[in-house]
C-alpha cells in the first residue's frame, strides 16, 4: 500500500486492484490509512468500502456492492447506498431534488469537471464525521440549510499540474464551508482549494481527516443544542503566519473563516 506509485487520475483497472487489496486488510487497519497521502479516488473507494461495510456488515461485498464502490471511486456515480437499503438509505436518494436544485447541480458538475476548481465536495470524509459524532447524521449534497458557517481546518495542497511537479504547500486555514438542515439532520461541506504560488491554479485541498471531523463535529453539536456556544478566549484561534487571501478560493467567495473576521482578534458573531 505505497501510494505515491499510484496514479493521481481514476482508472478503473487501478481503482479494482486496490479495492482487492483493500479487502484484505483488516477493518481497524482500514479506519486508519493515511487518508491524506492518497489520491482522491483511493480516499472515494476507502469512503465507500467503509460506508458499505456499515450499512451491510459483511466482510465479503456481493457483485453489485463492488460496483457501487468501483463507480464511486471512479467518480462517475455518487451513489452509495442501493435502492433496497431503505433503512439506511441516505437522504439523497429519498428525495427528489426540484427542479431549481437540478438545475443547479447540472451547472456545478460542469465547473467541477477538470483540475484547477476552486470548490471540493467533502462527502468521502463523511465517514470520520460518522464515526466522531454521538448521533446519527447524514451527509446530503441537496442538504436544505438552516444553518452556515465557516470553518478553518488545517492540511496540504499539492499542485499536479505539469509544470510544477508537486509542489506542495501546509495552510493551517483551508476554508471550509458548512451547511447542516435541521429537518433532516443533514449536513454539506464545501472545501475551498487555495491557488498554487508558482502557476496561479488551484489545487484540492487535503485536510487531516481526524481533526476535520472533530471540528466538523463540535460546529454540529452546537446546532443539535448538544453544547453551548463558547466565549472567545483568543487562544487557538490564532494561526501562525499571515493567510494568502489573494489565492484562497474562500476569500474570493466570502466563505473563508480568515476574511469574515472569524479569526485572529476581531470577536465574531458567529464565533464558537
Ligand atoms: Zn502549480
Ligand atoms: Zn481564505
Amino acid at each position: 500500500m505505497d501510494p505515491s506509485s499510484w496514479p493521481d487520475e481514476p482508472n478503473r483497472s487501478k481503482i479494482g486492484s486496490f479495492y482487492s487489496l483493500l479487502l484484505t486488510q483488516e477493518r481497524h487497519e482500514i479506519n486508519r490509512f493515511p487518508l491524506q497521502d492518497y489520491p482522491t479516488w483511493a480516499r472515494r473507494v476507502v469512503h465507500a468500502e467503509r460506508k458499505r461495510y456499515k450499512d451491510k456488515g459483511t466482510d465479503k461485498p456481493t457483485k453489485a456492492d463492488r460496483k457501487m464502490v468501483l463507480d464511486f471511486g471512479e467518480g462517475i456515480s455518487s451513489q452509495l447506498s442501493q435502492p433496497n437499503d431503505n433503512q439506511q438509505a441516505s437522504v439523497d436518494s429519498n428525495q427528489q431534488p426540484s427542479v431549481k436544485e437540478k438545475k443547479k447541480k447540472k451547472k456545478k458538475k460542469k465547473k467541477e469537471k477538470g483540475p484547477g476548481q476552486g470548490e471540493y465536495d467533502a462527502e468521502y470524509l463523511h465517514t470520520h464525521v460518522a464515526d466522531e459524532a454521538a448521533y446519527p447524521i447524514v451527509y446530503s449534497k441537496n442538504c436544505r440549510q438552516s444553518h452556515e458557517r465557516t470553518m478553518k481546518s488545517w492540511g496540504h495542497f499539492i499542485c499536479k499540474t505539469e509544470e510544477c511537479e508537486e509542489n506542495e504547500w501546509k495552510s493551517a486555514i483551508i476554508a471550509c464551508h458548512l451547511i447542516f438542515s435541521r429537518s433532516n439532520i443533514s449536513y454539506k461541506v464545501t472545501l475551498h482549494a487555495q491557488k498554487c504560488r508558482q502557476c496561479e491554479r488551484y489545487a484540492e485541498p487535503i485536510v487531516d481527516p481526524e481533526a476535520y471531523a472533530r471540528q466538523v463535529v463540535h460546529v454540529l453539536d452546537l446546532w443539535m443544542h448538544l453544547r453551548e456556544r463558547e466565549e472567545p478566549t483568543g487562544s487557538g484561534v490564532h494561526t501562525r503566519g499571515p493567510h494568502d487571501i489573494a489565492r484562497c478560493h474562500g476569500c474570493e467567495v466570502g466563505q473563508c473563516p480568515y476574511s469574515a473576521g472569524e479569526l485572529g482578534a476581531r470577536p465574531s458573531r458567529q464565533f464558537l
